[in-house]
């Protein structure tokens, strides 16, 4: 299902970063940021690879030291030299005026710069070192995140907004102002990159917050508010599935209402996890928006009672594995195969009619039903399996059933 059929979206400005757009008609785009060092170009570079190749579309790198801009150019060319073309973004804090000055291979090699508006500087330096970001984007056309953070706000602004606040005549609760702030700090930004000539085409804009309520808040007034492409996501939203529930809900309730051109969940893996879950994290949840579709859908039912044995959820583990290791042949055989819907359900119940509207559908039998399993495609009931290899059975099923549908037309018309 598409984007435009379910999600009246939140019109924005288009935006270009390397060989991806963000915004305007483009889906809501995945990325996902490095826990490297980036002065380690070689452990940078294989992150990189890594969250690429689970799908991240853009990738940003931590720049905060003259290691880490020495090693930008490195890291793209070696991407390159191994066919990875993924945008970088460098993430700057503090001295992002100085760094990309005096490193113009890393400003040439980046495709977008993040700029927190809340620690570029403070008073005259504030401006001075922002506009000196904005000028290096200029003069290598390269597009820039103002990205405001809950946790590193900018004061002077908040005082100021606290202060008309405590003036006006019916005072709002601290909470919202502190949201005001994170939006006008994102807006003023904009409107003074505007000034120095950056295009709205080439603004992305973002305010982390680390609660979702506030999340939700904070990003309905930017929406409001104008038509910046905007980068969604909970910032420090914490570890395991707490992080995952936390990021969810906020980017499903944005999402819904059409906010949001990118995306990325910010998790903290577990030690010894891969980064790569947080790629996986996001996919998933745009995929269960049916925003986009990344991998196939497994519909399968819960188990019950009815289901006393765990043969049915090893087949639908089974399944499910098998698909994940099929997908990237697939998706250069088959283009199209990862909105494919299998279902593989627990018993008579619900299994036949969860088949039926699955692309391909297996009803296992429950506790005390004939050891037969109907097996459902498009609709229709096409064959029932029995032994002991319904597993493999059902998979060569699902492989022909990709293969007539997705396969390549040959010359000649035969797919
Ligand atoms: S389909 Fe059958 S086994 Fe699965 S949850 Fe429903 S009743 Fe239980």
């Amino acid at each position: 299902m598409s984007y435009s059929a379910r999600h009246p979206r939140h019109e924005t400005h288009a935006v270009r970063v390397g060989n991806v757009t963000i915004g305007g008609a483009a889906p809501v785009r995945v990325q996902s940021m490095t826990n490297t060092d980036t002065a380690d170009v070689e452990a940078t570079v294989a992150q990189v690879m890594a969250l690429a190749e689970a799908g991240s579309e853009l990738v940003r790198i931590t720049v905060d030291r003259e290691e880490a801009a020495r090693a930008v150019p490195h890291i793209r060319e070696r991407l390159l030299a191994r066919g990875c073309e993924t945008p970088l973004i460098g993430d700057f804090h503090y001295i992002g005026h100085i760094l990309l000055r005096d490193h113009p291979a890393c400003a040439e090699a980046l495709d977008k710069y993040r700029i927190n508006p809340g620690n570029v500087g403070f008073g005259a330096k504030q401006d001075r070192n922002f506009a000196a970001i904005i000028e290096i984007a200029l003069k290598h056309e390269k597009p820039v995140r103002i990205g405001a953070n809950w946790g590193s706000m900018d004061r002077a602004l908040l005082s100021e907004l606290m202060e008309r606040n405590a003036q006006s005549g019916a005072p709002k609760d601290a909470r919202e102002v502190m949201h005001e702030t994170l939006v006008e700090s994102c807006l003023r930004s904009a409107a003074r990159a505007e000034e120095l000539g950056m295009p709205k085409e080439r603004i992305i804009l973002s305010a982390k917050v680390s609660e979702v309520q506030d999340l939700v808040a904070v990003y309905r007034r930017l929406a409001a508010r104008g038509r910046y492409a905007l980068h969604l996501g909970l910032t420090e939203a914490g570890m395991g599935d707490a992080g995952v529930i936390a990021s969810t809900a906020g980017l499903a309730i944005l999402l819904q209402e059409g906010i949001g051109d990118t995306i990325r969940v910010s998790i903290t893996p577990e030690p010894g996890s891969p980064r790569t879950r947080e790629v996986r994290v996001a996919q998933q949840v745009l995929q269960a928006l049916g925003l986009r579709a990344f991998a196939p859908d497994v519909i399968a039912c819960p188990g019950c009672g009815r289901t006393t044995s765990t043969r049915f959820q090893e087949l639908a583990r089974d399944i499910a594995q098998w698909l994940e290791r099929k997908m990237p042949e697939w998706r250069r055989e088959y283009p199209g195969a990862e909105a494919l819907q299998v279902a593989v359900m627990g018993c008579i119940v619900n299994g036949p009619g969860e088949s039926r509207h699955a692309d391909i559908g297996i009803s296992l039998p429950g506790t005390g039903e004939a050891p037969a399993a109907p097996v459902f495609m498009d609709g229709e009931k096409v064959a029932t399996l029995r032994g002991g290899d319904i597993a493999d059975q059902f998979r060569g099923m699902v492989e022909d059933y990709v293969r007539r549908r997705w396969g390549r037309r040959q010359p000649g018309g035969a797919r």
